[in-house]
């Protein structure tokens, strides 16, 4: 059993000429008994600092922390039960594998036939050879040091696992296989996982659930798909999905008893029909700014699309052809709005060509505006991510 729940949790770090930096603020979550939970964010949304006083490496400001219905808010380290595995391994140059995995049983004295059999066994499920137990760090690989780094956390059977990035320093063909493996062993451990990452592919693929961070605030909780389909704000929606969901500014107007997005545009923005549902949704914003929100799956060019509805259509320039093979990325612009339409079709059109787009608008989104000003930079500039964090979706 390991259940961990974070409550009314704040992490204030007094920074500079006085300024304080809120890393972490008023978190809430509660990680079940073998759940594997993603934090996900871009960098310096306070992912680490939250894992780190999960592990007690750093004090808590304000709020507690429980494993196991128990407060351990003042509990040591050591005392945690727990294992954490880090992005730059950690491994001891001078150690042996074998005696890197070994090394914090030892301190434990545990008896030396016990070490040997889970330093084997965890050597086992994570493929490291009797040879390679023998090397020192150096002569291994950056995706077979990162496993013996994890086997150094298996060897301790902890209640909980933490990760913070730990495939960030892997090439990509190697973060994908160790995605996958960690996975397995999630499967195959089934103990608590709480894994930090900024990429949104491994949130997406590796947890359970996600919990999306921007500036030490929690944005959304809940399952891949979930998140992707029913994204709590345009910040959320924005981060989890690549090629990323295309957004257009606009606002909701009336014609003849229907309801549409219409594209803020100097001339022929897009103007797209509301469905039914949308519209009642939608009808408390009438006049109001807003931002419609489309993944490039659902943009199609018309040409491909049996029974496309004109209503959901507007036209586009193609300034970007990416045939992928079995995909095509166009990326487009309406004139005010760059967008990205993703096809599984090997497309024929010619850059600077006008072509009609398709809104699959049963899996569009809108989000209510909050207003631009109140989200500058210090430099004058909309600081996007701020201003779409405060954007929440309507529908
Ligand atoms: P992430 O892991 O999501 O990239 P961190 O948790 O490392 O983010 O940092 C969150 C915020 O706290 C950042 O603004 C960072 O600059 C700040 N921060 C982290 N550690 C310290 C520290 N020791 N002193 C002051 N500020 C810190
Ligand atoms: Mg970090």
């Amino acid at each position: 059993m390991a259940k961990v729940v974070i409550e009314n949790l704040y992490k204030i770090y007094s920074g500079e000429k006085g300024r304080e930096v809120t890393a972490v603020d008023n978190a809430n979550l509660v990680i079940q008994d073998r759940e594997f939970v993603v934090l996900v964010g871009p960098s310096g949304c306070g992912k680490s600092t939250t894992l780190r006083m999960i592990a007690g490496l750093e004090d808590i400001t304000k709020g507690d922390i429980f494993i196991d219905d128990v407060r351990v808010n003042d509990v040591p380290p050591k005392d945690r039960d727990i294992a954490m595995v880090f992005q730059n391994y950690a491994l001891y140059p001078h150690m042996t594998v074998y005696k890197n995995m070994a090394f914090g049983l030892e301190l434990r004295k545990f008896p030396k036939a016990e070490i040997d059999k889970r330093v084997r066994d965890a050597a086992a499920i994570l493929g490291l050879t009797d040879d390679m137990l023998e090397r020192k760090p150096k002569a291994l690989s950056g995706g077979q040091r990162q496993r013996v780094a994890v086997g150094r956390a298996i060897v301790r059977k902890p209640k909980v696992f933490l990760f913070d990035e730990p495939l960030s320093n892997l090439d990509a063909k190697m973060r994908v296989q160790m995605r996958t493996e960690i996975s397995k062993l999630h499967t195959r451990l089934a103990t608590t996982m709480i894994y930090v990452t900024h990429d949104q592919v491994e949130a997406m693929t590796m947890g359970d659930r996600i919990v999306v961070m921007k500036d030490g605030v929690i944005q959304q909780q809940a399952a891949p798909l979930e998140i992707y389909n029913n994204p709590a704000n345009a910040f959320v929606a924005g981060f989890i999905g690549s090629p990323a969901m295309n957004f257009l500014n606009g606002t909701i107007v009336e014609k003849s008893g229907d309801l549409y997005f219409a594209e803020d545009s100097a001339a022929n923005g897009a103007l797209l029909k509301l469905e039914p549902e949308q519209a009642r949704k939608a009808d408390a914003y009438l006049g109001r700014s807003v931002i419609f929100g489309i993944r490039p799956e659902d943009l199609q060019d018309r040409l491909y699309v049996a029974n496309s509805d004109p209503g959901h259509t507007f036209s586009v320039t193609v300034e970007v052809i990416e045939p992928m093979g079995a995909e095509t990325y166009l990326y487009l612009t309406t004139g005010a709005h760059s967008l990205i339409s993703r096809s599984q079709v090997q497309l024929k059109v010619e850059v600077n060509s006008t072509i009609e787009l398709v809104a699959n608008i049963k899996r569009a989104h809108l989000f209510d505006a909050a207003r631009k000003s109140d989200f500058a930079k210090p430099n004058g500039e909309l600081d996007t991510d701020k201003w779409h964090a405060a954007c929440p979706l309507i529908f």
